[in-house]
């Protein structure tokens, strides 16, 4: 933290002009979840949502600085190794929520930018919810409940019960302890059907359609949204052979493209080589500004969780890859 604290006071006096053009690195994407005004409280819980205001200054600074391309484009200049001379940015979208549609896409058909979002083929049409939403609407509910009841620390094996350790705890929980984030639900009266029948988090299918009618990409965030490196090979294949069928036969969408829940922290590379080896034309992670062994894998700078404005998380982003290159830890091995 410390670290990226002084690099943001040093970034700022060096033109973005200048860095991309020492380091090479002239295509820039910068990965969301959503954008909103409202507090979402299958979010508020995890992590910071930036707001349309915040959204359109970053718009701003990107367009200034680098030329908005769609995913076709990305894709040929990595595949036919095409030279970039103007630096390009293309946003990307995980895990497929509702205000993409309704906050989102206005904003950037105004100012033509294009965009792609990877889906969780389950909880299209709010079907399911992503377990770690599961949690956050549980902390949601307990934070405002005047007395917790016993039993959920029991479940918890919490022994000490404080609120924050309850919270502590939840954000542990990972997609294995789906039953038991279930039972807690139950016991506190939480219904996450209501919830997702109600507040409709994710897209619906026709919205999607209409998306892609105006030019959005759509890609595959798994089935469900598990860690995987946690999975075994076969169960890591399943994920991404169920959720690019989906795609292709309820969604008519062809083009495989396919970004990591979570993170590709862990992943070995003979997932990565059966990936493209099925026809998967890219394939994206969070590390920020990196290379990658394998040059379809693409790696995101996160603007979610985090109060800078996009000047500095670029700049940033671009001393950082700066220092990591002197020690030859700007390309990630598999
Ligand atoms: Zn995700």
């Amino acid at each position: 933290m410390i670290l990226r604290n002084v690099l943001n006071t040093v970034s700022k006096v060096i033109p973005i002009k200048i860095l991309s053009s020492i380091t090479s690195q002239k295509i820039i994407l910068p990965f969301y979840h959503t954008i909103s005004d409202k507090s979402l409280p299958h979010i508020k819980n995890l992590y910071e949502v930036r707001g349309t205001k915040t959204f359109i200054q970053d718009l701003e600074f990107l367009c200034k600085h680098f030329k908005p391309i769609d995913l076709d484009t990305l894709y040929d200049i990595i595949s036919k190794n095409v030279k970039v001379n103007k630096p390009v940015f293309h946003i990307t979208f995980d895990d497929g929520l509702k205000e993409l549609y309704s906050n989102v896409a206005p904003i950037l058909k105004e100012k033509g930018i294009p965009a792609t979002v990877f889906l969780n083929t389950d909880f299209i049409d709010n079907k399911g919810l992503f377990f770690r939403y599961k949690i956050s609407l549980i902390i949601d509910n307990v934070l405002r409940s005047k007395t917790i009841d016993q039993k959920v620390y029991e479940m918890l094996e919490i022994p000490k019960p404080s609120v924050e350790s309850l919270k502590t705890k939840l954000l542990e929980l990972q997609i294995t302890d789906e039953v038991l984030i279930d039972e807690i639900a139950k016991s506190i009266h939480l219904d996450f059907k209501e919830y997702l029948k109600y507040n409709e988090p994710y897209l619906n299918r026709k919205e999607i359609k209409e998306l892609s009618k105006c030019g959005w990409k759509f890609g595959s965030h798994s089935k469900n949204h598990p860690f995987f490196k946690n999975l075994t090979l076969e169960e890591q294949k399943k994920q991404l052979t169920e959720s690019f069928n989906f795609l292709s036969k309820e969604l008519n969408i062809n083009d495989r493209y396919f970004s990591f829940p979570f993170s590709d922290e862990g992943v070995e590379a003979v997932f990565f080589r059966w990936l493209y080896q099925n026809d998967c034309k890219l394939s994206f992670g969070i590390s920020g500004m990196k290379k990658d062994a394998f040059i379809n894998h693409l790696h995101r700078i996160p603007f979610d969780g985090i109060n800078n404005q996009a000047n500095e998380i670029i700049k940033s982003e671009y001393l950082y890859y700066m220092i990591k290159f002197f020690f030859g830890k700007n390309r990630i091995q598999r």
